[in-house]
């Protein structure tokens, strides 16, 4: 067979996308093709043709520490000086030791038992084989589903996928490969309470797990609930016997305002997963956290009831000592205060939104903003319009949202805020 020959560069396209790469969640064929990064400093990428956009959404919601920051910088050099990977089967290192134990001190309640992967989506497939393997070492079969809530995102792999929003364009078309689920609607009154408890009733023989994002759907479009739905979907877990999970990937790490968002329900879940910005937005490492209780049934004689996963590069020691830089910093500076800060310029700013024609809602939780169209906006005309205006945000569905770096400068927010306010207003009028 001979090699299929290089796919020409479709018009229209950069050459630094090249005509090979496959991009992600894009049809390449019509969307504008991707600015070429080379550098990046503070809250700040710097394009290859020198222009420098702000980055309103700290590159998906990992670069709290704004970008290259020298602690985590210098941890990274003497790290892969020394050993940047060793396999974590039968070996074990001290950069995943330390930051197990860490993550283990910040984490409330007894969750205590690390188990580290490379990405958010392997963490939720790893609490979901944890939540279903639980059973089994239980001696109960047949408990293998997983409750769900509508509006939620939990990865891209199959069994992520399969928790996530069923009404998702994903979920609709593969729904054939994936496990079927039980959906409700968070617990926001009466009514929908008592729903999901007649649903946990119902399932009860089938359930292994209830899974959600605490305080806020991220990509489900920036959903905000108050403490109260999350502590209530707990007390319900807790009433039927099921296993929590939280899903922290995007919510961990002060985004919400406190350093996790389970904090502001004062509950503790039974596993909880960790991922976007565990390495302050430096390299790819997930973590799925569960208690002593949890981890005590896959404690055995039996070599059957050990947890079956184990990722080729999982505890990466580069990764882990990124990791452990980045925690220093949550220690050192005030990166709560400054999530606060952004909270209240984020209100004041997003406030000229609320009531607007054509403006849904503007929701603020911690260092999030969102703007909410009543119509789904032109998404690649908005991009392409804040991005003339050096702003870097990556809007989705009907919202428009900033996820600034927790170190944002003034000026820089007073940018993304100024800039964003004007496009929607601009966007409002036109739908
Ligand atoms: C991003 C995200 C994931 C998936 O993480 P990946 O690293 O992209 O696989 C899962 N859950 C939530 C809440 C997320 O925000």
């Amino acid at each position: 067979m001979t090699a299929p020959a290089r796919p020409p560069i479709p018009p229209g396209m950069s050459r630094s996308g090249d005509g090979h790469l496959w991009r992600p969640y894009t049809q390449m064929k019509t969307a504008d093709p991707p600015l070429e990064a080379v550098r990046t400093h503070g809250s700040r990428i710097v394009l290859a043709d020198g222009r420098e956009l702000v980055d309103g959404i700290a590159s998906w919601w990992t670069a709290v520490h704004g970008y290259n920051h020298p602690h985590i910088a210098a941890a990274m050099r003497a790290q892969l000086e020394a050993m940047p990977h060793v396999m974590f089967g039968g070996l074990t290192h001290a950069p995943a030791e330390t930051l197990a134990r860490r993550l283990a001190g910040m984490l409330p309640g007894d969750l205590s038992r690390v188990f580290f992967t490379d990405s958010g989506s392997v963490a939720v497939e790893v609490a979901l084989k944890m939540a279903a393997q639980l059973w089994l070492n239980r001696g109960v079969s047949g408990r293998t589903r997983v409750l769900a809530f509508r509006g939620g995102y939990h990865g891209d792999t199959m069994g992520a996928m399969s928790v996530c929003d069923p009404e998702e364009g994903m979920h609709r078309r593969f729904g054939a490969y994936l496990p079927s689920q039980i959906f409700c609607e968070l617990p926001r009154d009466a009514e929908t309470e008592a729903a999901l408890d007649a649903a946990l009733t119902s399932r009860r023989d089938t359930l292994a797990a209830v899974i959600v994002e605490p305080l806020v759907q991220g990509a489900g479009g920036m959903l905000t609930h108050p403490p109260e739905v999350l502590a209530r979907i707990a007390r319900l877990a807790r009433r039927h016997g099921l296993p929590l999970i939280l899903d922290e990937i995007f919510t961990g790490f002060g985004r919400t305002g406190t350093l996790f968002a389970c904090e502001q329900a004062g509950i503790v879940p039974d596993i909880l997963c960790l991922s976007k910005a565990l390495t302050g937005g430096t390299l790819p490492l997930a973590a799925t956290v569960a208690t002593d209780e949890i981890f005590s049934a896959f404690w055995s004689d039996d070599p059957a009831a050990a947890l079956m996963h184990g990722p080729t590069f999982m505890a990466n020691p580069l990764a882990c000592a990124a990791a452990n830089a980045s925690l220093d910093l949550f220690e050192r500076e005030p990166r709560l205060a400054q999530a606060a800060a952004i909270s209240r310029r984020l209100a004041d700013g997003l406030a000229p939104l609320r009531g607007r024609p054509g403006i849904a809602q503007v929701r603020v939780l911690g260092a999030i903003g969102a703007v909410q169209f009543a119509a789904a906006p032109d998404l690649a005309r908005m991009k392409r319009a804040l991005v003339a205006r050096g702003v870097w945000v990556r809007p989705f569905g009907d919202v428009l949202y900033l996820t600034p770096a927790l170190t944002v400068s003034e000026p820089d927010l007073d940018l993304l805020l100024c800039e964003v306010v004007r496009i929607a207003h601009a966007e409002a009028q036109t739908a």
